[in-house]
């Protein structure tokens, strides 16, 4: 299975196609919308993680994006996870919107997975120890 995360932005003559199912129907790919904001006649973006049986078959539904007139773009920054300062609290859980932090059993340990995260940055404000950062993909440094 392959999965990402991207960044679509809709040119406002596009944001009322109806485009993102066709993901589904035509290219047999699973997706989630992480973030969105979408009015009719206005440009818009969803934060979405696709997911497919293969890369191939993600490409083909990007291309298909594409060839309909929305930009797509990886998020900027990446989240990362300090493990060296990270105490296992479980308060970054709580406030985590796609479980890409969670609660590995009975081990009671806090796993980040990268994959699954939307770059929504609530763990940052929670992490009581800031071990939860941001990570330039441009720079490979620490933002
Ligand atoms: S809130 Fe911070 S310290 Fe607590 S589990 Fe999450 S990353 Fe670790
Ligand atoms: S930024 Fe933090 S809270 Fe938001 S999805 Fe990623 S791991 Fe979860």
């Amino acid at each position: 299975m392959y999965s990402k995360i991207i960044i679509l932005n809709f040119p406002a003559e596009v944001t009322q196609k109806a485009i993102v199912c066709q993901l589904t129907k035509k290219y047999d790919l699973l997706f989630n919308i992480l973030r969105a904001q979408i009015s009719n006649k206005k440009e818009g973006y969803m934060v979405m993680q696709i997911s497919s049986e293969s890369k191939a078959a993600f490409n083909k539904g990007v291309k298909f994006l594409k060839d309909q007139g929305v930009s797509i773009s990886s998020p900027e920054h990446q989240i990362y996870k300090n493990e060296e300062i990270c105490t296992h609290c479980g308060a970054c859980t709580a406030v985590c919107p796609t479980d890409a932090l969670y609660i590995k059993r009975p081990e009671m340990e806090v796993i980040f997975d990268k994959e699954k995260c939307s770059v929504c940055e609530l763990c940052i404000v929670t992490c009581p120890t800031r071990a939860m950062g941001l990570f330039s993909e441009e720079t490979q440094a620490l933002v």
